[in-house]
């Protein structure tokens, strides 16, 4: 605390990233990082674009990166916006599109980042209770709100809403912005991006930070209809008309416009936690049916606590996430490559 600080200052509850230790030889499974490099094309991109144009200025407009996202995903450069990382383009849409009279809804056990936006921008926000089974019931977000952003898959529980639900919001919502942050889609589901040319209120927002092996890198996009995309581009244009550096908007570019190597290593994920999932349930687990690169788990006897303690004493990190009463005996464990996938069940073969 300071006394030199502003009362906003002094009023915010930050939030609090997973925990990135300086220890090497840990096996990382708690902040849903991809465990393959990023595509070899995205990095020589990067590369040939570290150098003397370092000099000047990023492109303001991030054409090149926008081309490549619009090509991908069938749409045109004024339905894409991109950011310093998803969480960037959040901001812009929290105060753009869904700072409104009414509040705005998000379900209670979500992204962390969403009530911490929420308070940060003065923005008025329920917490929508997710459903007994864990999973967000689209009818509870009918009537009286100014805006609504699901995670979709949703984080920590990993469960989809399939494109008909998603559907449903937008056609009971027609008047506000229902915001789709697709962070893990590319693990397994549909993306709403197929719906924008006939909603007007979608906004989709993805990131590289998960499916494409580039957290570092901070690149985050959200497409829609064009009206949208000004309304993020002019609180962009308020803050930072530079939000992407030279080596982002290239080395993104590139990892994007490899699609063999995406969905190689997409794939490779999505059979991983399959496998996990099998050996996780032999060892008394049970878990939700996750569609992300990570899983939600759940011992029949054992305590989350303990178990992430005892994987801790053996080099593995996972998340436990004490926010919800509903879920704090959970763990999430992040996809981690073949190696330490086996190296977490010996781990708990041995702790259990
Ligand atoms: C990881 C994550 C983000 C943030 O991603 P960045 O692009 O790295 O900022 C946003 N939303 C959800 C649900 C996430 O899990």
């Amino acid at each position: 605390m300071s006394r030199f600080w502003s009362e906003l200052a002094h009023g915010l509850k930050p939030y609090v990233p997973g925990e990135q230790p300086k220890l090497t030889n840990l096996i990382k499974l708690n902040t849903n990082e991809n465990p393959f490099p990023p595509s070899p094309k995205a990095i020589a991109a990067m590369q040939a674009e570290t150098g003397d144009n370092l000099r000047l200025y990023p492109d303001p407009s991030c054409s090149s990166l926008r081309h490549a996202l619009a090509d991908y995903n069938g749409l045109s450069v004024d339905q894409v916006f991109v950011g310093n990382g998803s969480d960037e383009v959040l901001a812009h849409a929290f105060q753009a599109l869904l700072k409104q009279d009414k509040p705005l809804l998000f379900p209670d056990i979500t992204y962390g980042f969403y009530p911490v936006y929420g308070d940060l921008f003065g923005i008025d926000y329920r917490a929508v209770p997710l459903n007994e089974e864990l999973a967000v019931d689209v009818e509870d977000y009918m009537g009286n709100n100014g805006g609504i952003i699901i995670a979709n898959p949703n984080a920590p529980t990993g469960l989809l809403l399939s494109l008909a639900e998603i559907r449903r919001l937008l056609v009971g919502n027609p008047d506000r912005v229902v915001v789709i942050d697709e962070a893990y889609i590319d693990f397994g589901g549909e993306s709403a991006v197929a719906l924008i040319q006939e909603y007007d209120n979608l906004l989709v927002v993805q990131t590289t930070s998960k499916s494409r092996s580039l957290a570092g890198l901070r690149v985050g996009m959200a497409f829609g209809q064009s009206h949208l995309i000004d309304g993020l581009e002019r609180l962009k244009n308020s803050f930072n008309p530079y939000p992407l550096s030279r080596e982002a908007l290239a080395g993104a570019a590139a990892a994007v416009a490899d699609v063999a190597y995406f969905d190689q290593t997409r794939q490779a994920i999505i059979e991983l936690r399959e496998w996990l999932s099998k050996e996780l349930a032999a060892l008394g687990f049970t878990m939700t049916d996750s569609k992300t690169n990570f899983v939600f788990v759940e011992h029949a006897s054992q305590s989350a606590a303990d178990i992430a303690s005892a994987l801790r004493q053996r080099g593995i990190i996972v998340r436990h996430l004490t926010s919800s009463p509903r879920t704090q005996n959970r763990l999430r464990i992040s996809i981690g490559t073949q190696q330490e996938c086996q190296a977490l069940v010996t781990a708990l073969k041995e702790v259990l």
